[in-house]
Parts: structure tokens; C-alpha cells; sequence
């Protein structure tokens, strides 16, 4: 049912704009290949994104672009929220030549979007559930986001790179275990391989990683295997996305909420939304043939403003991170330990010249500005405690986050961590589209989807 009408929303959107025909274009302008590309509207964009001196028009055209809508001619869609997934949507449809239009309450990355992992990852966790589970749908996502992987940083290269990561390995079985794993890793990836992993011995791994302990309680250390993922300034790319998208001719608008959302006369229909600029305090009203509901963890709230009775589909996770001093690890390599004592994947990464360390993965209410716990730090403490040959302090930790995993609900599932983290798009109420899940790693696919 969702499906259907989803297609019929792709029709909405193809009729309402002639270079919407091209409908396979480009995920963003500048990944697009010669075959995959919308010629008209992404060459455009492409011209106007390298224009010498491009920049995205001030805040009051953007503005007064989104109030200048209206129900005889509306904007062909209006984004709500600018995280990866909303920014991504947004450049998508303006490189497809659409009228786009975008709100976001806070500032643009200020959601999980900034708080994630900064990995660009396949997930050697799912690939690993999708071996064990016999999972295709696991495999499928694996495989997607190695493709992904390799095209983000592509596309930019100076918020992205490859990064090694060490995974320690305490007895032989380990070491043949995650070798094999992650050979199956590289081979998955196939054309789109980073760099082929392979297995370092005692002494190698220690001058690679210094502060590497030899041994983990009465087990020594039998040697390391380092594969390859990439890393990214998140924060950063989104707002690159944000500002790709307001040059190739979206509207984009930063503290701008959404309060309500539009009906038609008949009241079946989503015909745009009720904004309020927190800036001024003025409330504006924005028309668009279809809205496309990507407020992450906050998606419910916007579906409710469409149909009081939905059920809420949001079962939020939350993961905390904590920075480190410089020394804990170091330049250009990070280590993962894929199973700590209570069977959870632990990280350690370079991070702007200090380590990051996380994360966890807890049930968490939803809000603006989730806090972490002094428990969940002490966790990431202890874990990453036992694989590191330095004394682990709490006065180490020089500051600390949260994210909301805006994970998608399935009934069935006992706990957030093995619900799927894939993505989720369907129109529950005709007009409006609510996108959530999914990871930074495939925003360009879930925004061309
Ligand atoms: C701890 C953690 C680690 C992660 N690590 C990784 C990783 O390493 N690699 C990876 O690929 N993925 C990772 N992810 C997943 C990834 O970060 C998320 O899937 C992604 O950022 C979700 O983006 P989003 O745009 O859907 O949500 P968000 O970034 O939360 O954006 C939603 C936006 O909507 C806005 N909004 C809400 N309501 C309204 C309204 N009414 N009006 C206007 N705006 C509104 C919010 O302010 C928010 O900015 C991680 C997630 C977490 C939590």
C-alpha cells in the first residue's frame, strides 16, 4: 500500500516538473555519472555550483522565496528538517530541476546528523548478521553502503578520507575469524574497495597503534587485523549539502519550524505547512505539492500534525560519545573492537588532532538535546579501558554527546540493536512523505529514493 502510493507521489512530482522525466538522475550533482545524469537540470546545477564566487542567496531571499508560495503555485516540495537526510533530499530534487523549498528549526546539522560516529561505513556488524541470519536485506544494505562509502568521499574529498582500523584479536580463532570476515568485507565492496585489509603481527600493530595493550586480563595479544572505512566531518558535509542545495536554486531556511501542516479544502490532502521564523517570530504559511517529512527522531511528531491517531513508528536509541586527548590514539589509524564483554562494538578514532570514543546504543526519550549519561561514559571508559596499555580516566574526557538513532519501529524486534538500520519511506497521509532511518553513509540514496 505504502509503496503504491509512493509511486503515485513520484507522479505528482513528474508531472509537475518536465526534467523530472530523467527520473534515474543523479543522487547529487557532482557524483553523477554520464549515463545516470538529468541533462538539462544537472548540467545547470553543475554550472551554477562552479561559477566563480557561487554562494547561496541571503537568508531574506530564501525567505521570501518559501512565503511566496502559494495553493495555485506551490513549491514542487517542501523538506522539513535539515540533517543529511532532509539537505540530501533537498539537492536531489533542485539538481532534478524541481521547485524546492526547506525548513529547518535549529541550525542546519544540529540534530543526529552532528552527533553521529563519522564513519562512512558498510557496517561490518551487518554483514556479519547477514552471514550468521542468512539475511539478504542485511547484505543488500551492506553492499549499498560500500558503494555509497566510496562515493561520498569522492565527492568530497576535503571533509572525507579512508581511515584504517585496527581490530585486535586475543586468541588464533579471533585472528582467522575477523580475517576472514573482513576479506569477505573487501570482497563485497568489490571495485569500490578503499584499501585491501590484512593482518599485522604483535609487534607491527604496537608501533602502529602505541598505546595498543599486549595483553586484555589473563588473554595476550595474537595480532591485529586493520581494514579500511572512511571518515567524515559530518557537521560540515551537511551543511555543504545545505548550501550546494540553496545555490543550485532550492530555498533552504535555518530556525524555521514547522507548526502545522496544510490540508486541502476536502482535508485529504497535505498541501504544505505552517512555518514560524524563530528568528523574527513571524509565523508565514508554504505551499508544496508534495512535503517530505524528514525530521529524523522528531518524524512522529510531524506525522501527527497530519493525523492525530498515527501510530508513533520511532523507537529512538541513543548513542553517546565521548573526546579523548590526542594520545589515546593515534594519527590515521582508529581501533574497533567488535564485541567488548557485554557484546557491544566499541570505537576508537582520530578525531581534528583528539580521539573520539563510542559509542553506545540505549533506549532514550526523544528530545532537543538528549544528555549523556554518566553511566554510558563510564561504559565507553571501561570498554576501551581494557585495550589500551595507558591509564583511562575519567578526567580525561573533555567532552561528551548524544545522538538520537531515529530507528524505524518493528513490532517484533526485542531490543533497538537488532533492529534493521535500514530506512524507511512511505506516505501515511496523501502529500506527505516520511523518510527516516537509514544511515549518514546512504543519504544519497534514501534522499533519491
Ligand atoms: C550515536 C550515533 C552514531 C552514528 N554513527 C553513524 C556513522 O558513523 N555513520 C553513519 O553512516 N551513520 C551514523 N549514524 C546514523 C546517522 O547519523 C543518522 O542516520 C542521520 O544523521 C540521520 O539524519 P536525519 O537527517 O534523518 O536526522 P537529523 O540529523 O536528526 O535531522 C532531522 C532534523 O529535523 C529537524 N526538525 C525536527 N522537527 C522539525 C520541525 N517541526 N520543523 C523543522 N525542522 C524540524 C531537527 O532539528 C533536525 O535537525 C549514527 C547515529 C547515531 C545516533
Amino acid at each position: 500500500m505504502a509503496a503504491w502510493r509512493l509511486r503515485r507521489a513520484g507522479t505528482a512530482l513528474a508531472a509537475s516538473s518536465a526534467l523530472a522525466a530523467a527520473a534515474a538522475a543523479a543522487s547529487a550533482w557532482s557524483s553523477a555519472s554520464a549515463s545516470d545524469s538529468t541533462p538539462v537540470a544537472l548540467g545547470a546545477a553543475r554550472q551554477r555550483v562552479t561559477q566563480p564566487g557561487a554562494a547561496a542567496p541571503p537568508r531574506a531571499a530564501q525567505l521570501a522565496a518559501l512565503a511566496g508560495s502559494t495553493a495555485a503555485e506551490p513549491l514542487d516540495v517542501l523538506v522539513v528538517g535539515g540533517g543529511a537526510t532532509g539537505c540530501g533530499v533537498a539537492l536531489d530534487a533542485a539538481t532534478r530541476g524541481l521547485r524546492v523549498g526547506l525548513v529547518e528549526r535549529e541550525d542546519f546539522s544540529s540534530g543526529t546528523s552532528s552527533r553521529s560516529t563519522k564513519l562512512i561505513h558498510g557496517g561490518v556488524r551487518y554483514l556479519e548478521k547477514a552471514v550468521f541470519n542468512l539475511d539478504y536485506g542485511q547484505l543488500k544494505l551492506v553492499f549499498h553502503a560500500l558503494k555509497e562509502r566510496k562515493q561520498v568521499i569522492e565527492n568530497a574529498p576535503h571533509l572525507c578520507h579512508a581511515l584504517p582500523c585496527m581490530t585486535p584479536c586475543f586468541n588464533w580463532f579471533e585472528v582467522v575469524y575477523y580475517w576472514f570476515g573482513l576479506k569477505f568485507y573487501d570482497i563485497v565492496a568489490g571495485r569500490r574497495l578503499l584499501h585491501l585489509s590484512r593482518y599485522y603481527s604483535v609487534e607491527e600493530s604496537v608501533e602502529l597503534f602505541p598505546t595498543l595493550a599486549r595483553n586484555d586480563g589473563d588473554r595476550s595479544l595474537r595480532g591485529t587485523v586493520v581494514y579500511y572505512d572512511g571518515q567524515m566531518n559530518d557537521s560540515r558535509l551537511n551543511v555543504g549539502l545545505a548550501c550546494t542545495s540553496a545555490v543550485v536554486g532550492a530555498a533552504i531556511l535555518n530556525y524555521a519550524e514547522v507548526i502545522s501542516l496544510i490540508k486541502d479544502e476536502s482535508g485529504e490532502r497535505i498541501i504544505g505547512a505552517h512555518i514560524r521564523d524563530a528568528l523574527s517570530g513571524k509565523e508565514f504559511d508554504t505551499f508544496a505539492k508534495v512535503v517530505v517529512n524528514a525530521s529524523g527522531a522528531f518524524c512522529d511528531n510531524v506525522r501527527k500534525m497530519a493525523n492525530s491517531d498515527v501510530v508513533p513508528m520511532i523507537c529512538p536509541s541513543s548513542g553517546v560519545h565521548i573526546v579523548l586527548p590526542d594520545y589515546y590514539s593515534p594519527e590515521g589509524m582508529g581501533l574497533i573492537v567488535p564485541k567488548t564483554k557485554d557484546g557491544r562494538v566499541v570505537f576508537m578514532l582520530p578525531w581534528l588532532g583528539r580521539t573520539i570514543a563510542g559509542t553506545t546504543d540505549s533506549s532514550t526519550a526523544i528530545t532537543m538535546l538528549p544528555e549523556p549519561h554518566e553511566d554510558e561514559i563510564q561504559f565507553i571508559l571501561d570498554a576501551i579501558c581494557d585495550y589500551l596499555n595507558v591509564q583511562v580516566r575519567r578526567s580525561d574526557v573533555l567532552s561528551a554527546w548524544s545522538g538520537i538513532r531515529p530507528l524505524a519501529m518493528d513490532p517484533s524486534a526485542k531490543n533497538t540493536e537488532s533492529i534493521s538500520r535500514d530506512h524507511v519511506v512511505f506516505e501515511d497521509y496523501p502529500g506527505l512523505i516520511t523518510i527516516t532511518g537509514g544511515k549518514w553513509t546512504t543519504y544519497r540514496r534514501i534522499s533519491s529514493e
